[in-house]
């Protein structure tokens, strides 16, 4: 974890949610993997991300905060027609400031996220991703600064531990490697008290490669 370079992102950083580029810098300062994403404005610029890229990819808005509900999220897009076809129709919706190009990662989808409480400092939650932590509430949470014992403790402790293991034959995620990110998260927060909420929803992991795929930081 770089801390001098932590600082200098959040002691730049303007209030309020902030923008792919600021998440990119923390998360490559605190050594948070994470899938290539580019931000694009125009169409030319589109497709230049797409081949830098490479196929298949993702696109989606920035500036809704649900971006699946404004069907602000295209998965598997394979060509540039599909690029400049999508590019049209993402940058038209409401409040959608310019386009994320992504590459495309797989695997099941885990969460992390974490809140700070006045009176404690920073409480870290972790649980599967996507609309399982909703549904389920199979959430578990420690007080940051978190030691990798610990962090590997709320992995246990889900109700999903034996879908995040992988079961029946379906390839889960090596628990060490999500357990280091949580902790790795952990140690960021703890030189960044101005980043009042953050999750990450979701990261995806097949094995040993966990990515972060979806973020929110908001700073005060
Ligand atoms: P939001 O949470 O704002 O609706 P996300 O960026 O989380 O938008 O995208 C919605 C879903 O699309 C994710 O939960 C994930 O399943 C999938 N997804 C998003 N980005 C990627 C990516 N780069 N690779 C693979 N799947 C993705
Ligand atoms: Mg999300």
């Amino acid at each position: 974890v770089d801390i001098p370079e932590i600082r200098r992102i959040v002691d730049q950083a303007s209030d309020g949610y902030q923008p792919p580029e600021i998440i990119h810098r923390l998360f490559d300062a605190a050594g948070i993997p994470r899938v290539q994403e580019l931000v694009v404005k125009t169409p030319e610029e589109a497709l230049q991300a797409a081949e830098q890229l490479g196929w298949p990819l993702v696109m989606k808005v920035i500036g809704p905060v649900h971006k699946s509900d404004v069907r602000g999220v295209v998965l598997n897009v394979h060509d540039q027609e599909t690029v400049l076809h999508e590019f049209n129709r993402l940058i038209n919706i409401p409040e959608t400031e310019a386009v994320l190009m992504a590459e495309m990662a797989s695997g099941i989808e885990l969460f992390v996220g974490a809140k700070y409480e006045n009176r404690f400092g920073h409480i870290v939650l972790c649980g599967m991703g996507g609309t399982m932590v909703e549904v389920l509430k199979d959430v578990t949470s420690g007080l940051a600064p978190l030691g990798i014992c610990e962090a590997s403790s709320m992995i246990k402790n889900l109700k999903s531990y034996q879908i995040i293991k992988g079961y029946r034959g379906q390839e889960g995620a090596n628990q060490r490697k999500f357990a280091e990110i949580i902790v790795r998260l952990s140690s960021m927060l703890r030189f960044a008290v101005e980043i009042k909420e953050m999750d990450i929803n979701p990261l995806l992991g097949k094995g040993d490669r966990i990515l972060a795929v979806d973020a929110r930081i908001r700073i005060e």
